[in-house]
């Protein structure tokens, strides 16, 4: 119990590290694309907004003959602020103003500027800026402004050999950024949300097959020192009880020699099928799948069953018909045999019955290894296939078991993708039915 959820606080912290940097991953993410996004929309907006005053700036250098000075130039871009007959110019946006500065840096057309002159007149002409795109403020109000130098060859009088500010108000576009801003930011933070709800519930489910993985290990690994303690301790105490009595002859204590001896085979069995056991987990059995039928993977690998079941006064009985081709490794299945076999020698009684019989069911072969011995309880059936899982520990420790063999069973059905279950043998004894798949060709 202590053991459990000291485990599920290590998974629980390994769970939150992952979601801190899956959290700050995200958020790198979302923070460079957002500003990344930001920043293309800023710039294009300032691109148009640059395109406008260029367009401006080409309308005044190359202002066209005119032929009448009197005669209000409709390319003139302060007309139509100041003069609605004229046809304002298609080019000139409608938050553009012009100043127009002499040499000395008066302003010459205050009268074309109108109410907007009160704003305006704070600005003064700097010389050295011709030419460089600024962004003025103004009175709070935001400008994109170009100064240029008009040659005096220009037909414009108003123009020609003065200095021209364009300044462009951009409020607007501003205002559109700053919503843009807000937007994107809000937006943004909310599909971080979002990413982080779905990466939290992915995280766990990806996680459940680790952790459980994770958990069985721990368990396999603490059963199995559990039982490795105990044959050791047995061996332990035998030895120092024999170093007390180091005049005694080998024969008085033949009976400590022999206990020792025989938990030396248990732990060397045990030790055996651990290695099988975690052998398969990780994968690194080489099995030699060739193409067989059950006269030779069956009938050849239990022959000599015969004589040692018979020898215990119990009655083996073999009946194999059917001769399908599997593809299967022949020392698994010969493994597996003999861990039937034992087992249905072990719980069987004296004058019982072993039988092993095959049939064809569908697309499976199956052989049932069944006996009249003691059966196994439903609540068992499928516990047993666990590892370490025993119905009875004190007699079964006196059969030399661990819990392993059907484990063990198990586990070499499922790389053949075939089944292993139990069922009742009427009246009494269990019938261990293994499946596996028939080869088609
Ligand atoms: P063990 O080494 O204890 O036999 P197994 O994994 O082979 O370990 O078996 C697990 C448990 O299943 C056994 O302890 C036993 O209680 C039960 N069992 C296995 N085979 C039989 C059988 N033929 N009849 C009755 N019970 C059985």
């Amino acid at each position: 119990m202590k053991l459990k959820s000291k485990q599920s606080k290590i998974t629980r912290r390994q769970q939150f590290k992952l979601f801190l940097s899956i959290m700050a991953a995200f958020a790198v993410l979302f923070l460079t694309l957002g500003l990344i996004i930001f920043n293309l929309f800023q710039s294009s907006t300032y691109k148009s907004i640059d395109k406008d005053i260029r367009n401006q700036v080409v309308s005044i250098q190359k202002q066209p003959n005119m032929k009448k000075q009197v005669e209000p130039d409709p390319h003139d871009p302060n007309n139509h602020f100041n003069n609605n007959v004229n046809k304002p110019n298609p080019k000139a946006p409608f938050q553009a103003s012009i100043l127009v500065f002499n040499k000395k840096g008066k302003l010459l057309n205050k009268s074309s500027l109108g109410n907007r002159y009160s704003v305006l007149k704070n600005i003064n002409l700097n010389k050295n800026n011709v030419n460089l795109k600024q962004t003025l403020v103004v009175n709070n109000m935001n400008f994109r402004s170009i100064l240029i130098k008009v040659s005096k060859k220009n037909n414009n009088p108003m123009y020609a050999g003065n200095y021209v500010l364009i300044m462009q108000n951009i409020d607007t576009q501003i205002q559109a950024i700053e919503n843009f801003e807000r937007i994107l930011i809000i937006t943004f933070f909310l599909f971080w949300v979002i990413a982080l709800v779905i990466s939290y519930f992915l995280a766990r489910i990806n996680m459940l097959p680790i952790i459980k993985s994770w958990q069985q290990q721990t368990e396999f690994v603490n059963d199995a020192a559990h039982e490795l303690r105990t044959p050791l301790t047995i061996i332990q105490g035998k030895l120092e009880y024999m170093l007390t009595k180091p005049n005694k002859k080998i024969i008085d204590e033949a009976e400590a020699i022999s206990v020792s001896l025989d938990e030396v085979n248990r732990l060397n069995s045990l030790t055996n099928n651990l290695l099988v056991l975690a052998r398969s987990d990780s994968a690194t059995t080489n099995l030699k799948f060739e193409l067989t039928k059950p006269e030779f993977f069956l009938k050849d690998p239990i022959v000599p069953f015969k004589d040692i079941i018979n020898s215990q006064s119990k009655v083996f009985q073999i009946n194999l018909n059917d001769n399908p081709t599997l593809n299967l490794d022949r020392d698994k299945i010969k493994q597996l045999l003999i861990i039937l076999l034992d087992n249905a020698t072990k719980y069987t009684p004296k004058n019982g019955t072993i039988k092993i019989y095959d049939q064809v069911e569908g697309s499976k072969y199956q052989f049932i290894v069944s006996d009249t011995g003691v059966g196994v309880a439903d609540s068992d059936k499928r516990k047993i296939f666990g590892r370490f899982y025993r119905v009875d520990k004190s007699r079964n420790t006196n059969s030399g078991g661990h819990g392993l063999g059907l484990a063990i069973a198990q586990q070499i059905v499922n790389v053949h993708h075939g089944n292993i279950f139990v069922r009742d043998n009427l009246p009494h004894g269990s019938e261990f039915v293994v499946e596996l798949p028939i080869k088609h060709h």
